[in-house]
């Protein structure tokens, strides 16, 4: 079924019975040419690109929960392509295109929206970095542009100037960035995967990954096994666990980000802003929640709910930094798993099995990846070869000593 504004009025017409699932639900079979574990954003968008790029058919993504019961169905939502050095920025840059065109491709709403991010800046320091990675962006054909006080101040006239500890002095404008809603990316894949055969394979837990004479040949699941010679390990958080499935240690640890929501209000926060001194961000979701969230939990987890100390933090920075906030209910808090890197840069790439490959490290930013890590995941598993935009998300540069600067900041980042 094609979804379009026609579709939606001649359904309205004669009482939306003609909707059909947007998905199959099938057992699964025995045997795939190749095999997805994980289906949020960024194992969907792999099986779509496989099938859709490569011609793949016989796929299988398995998913021990819903799909988008993962974290694709609890960030923030913020889609960006801000980077500085090379690595991060050509790989996001590429993202950011797909993104562009996403709802044609998939025929979804995704609610994509452009509504511009904006990272605030304190000091004279801060301004000089910023300049600096916005003409990076600029030379990567992205877009940029470095307002001063009163330039923030024309975009943002709520927030609080005068505070005396984080003056704002400006702040760095991508005109692109944004958001989208984060469970219709997991379903526009999905559906997409779903119309090109994939099989999508819910209430479905790996277990197991079979491994004979240093090649995969199948996984064990809830519901028994199935073999494939490809199998891709697509699980964000849980990554360490699958991986040690086929016994590998991975330079990830799993930490908890929490997030926010509010009671819906009328429009009043239009962009996205960024206040990275105080460790807090926020936007204003189309149902009208103002949406925020801080930095991790730091210490290791895989409960998906945070602790009260980073609740207060959260809380704190978003009064010093936007005051009326302080009279907006919070409805909910939640956390998700995030799979840290040492660099805060992800993983795509073979494994010394063969035939198994991994996706992950995505950290706090995988949300704005799901497009190209699928696209690239899936060039990598067809072909054998990193697509170029991702090959430097190899899986050995911390042994080799290559690691990529995500923050832009030099290789000691908690000197900065
Ligand atoms: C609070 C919060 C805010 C965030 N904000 C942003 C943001 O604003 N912008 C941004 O770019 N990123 C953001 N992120 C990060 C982003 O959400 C993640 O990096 C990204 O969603 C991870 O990839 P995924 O969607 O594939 O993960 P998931 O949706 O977690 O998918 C992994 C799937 O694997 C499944 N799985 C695990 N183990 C197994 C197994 N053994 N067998 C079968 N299936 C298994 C899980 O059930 C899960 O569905 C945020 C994350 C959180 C938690």
């Amino acid at each position: 079924m094609r979804y379009s504004g026609f579709k939606v009025f001649t359904e309205g017409l004669f009482g939306n019975k003609g909707w059909t699932p947007a998905w199959r639900d099938p057992a699964p079979k025995a045997a795939y040419d190749a095999i997805i574990i994980g289906g949020g954003g960024h194992g969907l968008s792999t099986a779509y690109y496989l099938a859709k790029n490569h011609g793949l058919r016989n796929i299988a993504v398995l998913e021990k929960g819903y799909l988008g019961s993962g974290n694709i169905g609890r960030n923030t939502t913020i889609v960006r392509a801000n980077y500085f050095l090379p690595g991060n920025s050509e790989f996001y840059s590429h993202s950011m295109k797909l993104w562009e065109g996403l709802e044609g491709e998939l025929n979804y709403n995704v609610m994509h929206s452009q509504r511009g991010l904006i990272n605030l800046f304190h000091s004279d320091g801060q301004r000089d970095a910023f300049a600096r990675r916005g003409n990076m962006m600029i030379n990567q054909g992205d877009d940029a542009i470095l307002l001063d006080r009163e330039g923030v101040r024309d975009l943002l006239p709520y927030l609080d100037f005068e505070n005396t500890r984080f003056p704002i002095y400006g702040g760095l404008l991508h005109p692109r960035g944004g958001t989208a809603r984060h469970d219709a990316v997991a379903w526009g894949y999905a559906r997409g995967a779903d119309q090109l055969g994939v099989d999508l394979i819910q209430n479905c837990e790996v277990t197991g990954i079979d491994v004979e004479n240093g090649k995969v040949v199948g996984v064990q699941t809830t519901r028994g096994a199935i073999k494939s010679a490809k199998v891709g390990i697509v699980v964000a958080g849980r990554s360490s666990q699958v991986a040690a499935m086929a016994g590998m240690r991975l330079p990830i640890e799993s930490h908890i980000l929490q997030a926010f929501v509010t009671e819906g209000l009328k429009p009043v926060i239009d962009h996205v802003i960024s206040f990275g001194m105080g460790h807090f961000y926020i936007s204003q979701s189309d149902k009208g929640g103002l949406v925020f969230g801080g930095d991790l939990d730091f210490y290791a987890s895989y409960a998906s709910r945070g602790n009260l100390p980073m609740v207060e933090h959260v809380m704190e920075a978003g009064m010093t930094l936007v005051p009326m906030i302080g009279r907006a209910k919070v409805l909910r808090s939640w956390g998700g798993i995030m799979d840290m890197t040492p660099d805060g840069s992800p993983i795509i790439d073979k494994t010394a099995v063969d035939g198994l490959f991994i996706d992950c490290g995505w950290n706090y930013g995988g949300f704005k990846a799901v497009p190209a890590s699928g696209w690239c995941m899936a060039h990598l598993m067809a072909t054998g070869q990193s697509h170029d935009v991702a090959r430097r998300f190899r899986l050995d540069r911390f042994r080799a000593g290559q690691i990529l600067d995500e923050e832009g900041t030099g290789s000691q980042h908690n000197l900065h």
